[in-house]
């Protein structure tokens, strides 16, 4: 077979690279101290949101990470993979409503549903197929995201200012977007007060709120010294470029909370019953304590 050099290295080449390997255990050998670099790979779909039924995205995206899996255990990788549903927020709240349901009974209708598909197309465990159906909803997760928040919340930011602060939130909100929106994201149509989101073309909501907020601005130094120092710790090079240019555009501290008046389904914000955080960071955070984080017992034992 006539291969281009580098793909028939891929296939044919049996030591695999150690660039893939996010664990890394010391060792012993011949009396020299050496680094044992076990071959695991680690990946996930995004978690899916749970407000409507699975379709053919969903399916398409979870077989592309499938095969992946399956092609990197049998080049002797110790693989964990992970897809499930992402369950918070306001727009969970609005479909179950919408479906005379509780937002409780609308998730697990969803994730229900996914898992179903997610069989009848050999993707599940029973045929060799994903480790984790991760549910932000699990009580482990709870504990998990709650940990990560009084983690931040006992740091200082690199300025040292408190890295978690109280403050209050006047904005335009897109529901949908499940976010407030800057003033280069709407649009206000003629002869109205009320701008649209860009992206859903629907009027915005004027919310104001008192909400936690991540001192985000305090990190542009520090994170633009740590992703330029290491070309290998943001890939692609467009999407490290982008990033980079984001940041030195100015970072805006970030709201990380909602009024459990305007918002009651997502994860109590420790300490304060007022609270729950904002459906991104408790989403975001199921890759880490789907492994364990924050819990007593590590829930992956290759991670360790
Ligand atoms: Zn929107």
């Amino acid at each position: 077979m006539n291969l281009p050099p580098r793909i028939r290295s891929e296939w044919v080449a049996s030591p695999v690279t150690s660039s893939e390997n996010i664990v890394s255990r010391p060792g012993r050998l011949g009396g020299r101290r050496i680094l044992v670099m076990p071959n695991t790979f680690y990946i996930t779909t995004p978690i899916y949101y749970a407000n409507s039924l699975p379709h053919l995205g969903h399916l398409y995206t979870t077989i592309v990470a499938d095969a992946i899996h399956r092609y990197k255990k049998q080049r002797s990788f110790d693989v964990y993979f992970l897809t499930g549903t992402d369950e918070h927020g306001i727009n969970i709240q609005r479909a179950a409503d919408r479906e005379g349901r509780t937002p409780q009974q609308q998730v697990d209708y969803i994730s229900g549903e996914l898992k179903r598909m997610f069989g009848q197309f050999g993707l599940g465990p029973e045929n060799g197929g994903y480790d984790i159906f991760m549910r932000t909803t699990e009580p482990f997760h709870y504990q998990g995201v709650q940990h990560l928040w009084r983690r931040i919340a006992a740091n200082k930011t690199p300025k040292g200012n408190d890295a978690i602060y109280k403050g209050f939130y006047e904005g335009w909100f897109c529901a949908p977007c499940a976010a407030f929106k800057l003033e280069d994201e709407y649009a206000t149509p003629e002869g109205s007060d009320i701008p649209n989101c860009l992206v859903h073309e629907r009027p915005l909501d004027r919310v104001s709120e008192e909400s936690f907020f991540f001192r985000l601005s305090d990190y542009d130094e520090f994170l633009l010294e740590t992703i330029e120092k290491d070309p290998e710790i943001l890939k692609p090079e467009s999407r490290r470029k982008e990033v980079i240019s984001f940041i030195k555009g100015g970072l805006q501290d970030l709201s990380i909370s909602r009024e459990k008046t305007s918002v009651s389904w997502g994860v109590p914000v420790p300490d304060d019953e007022k609270h729950v955080m904002y459906v991104w960071l408790d989403a975001l955070s199921n890759y880490i304590t789907a492994l364990g984080f924050g819990q007593r017992k590590a829930r992956c034992s290759r991670i360790r």
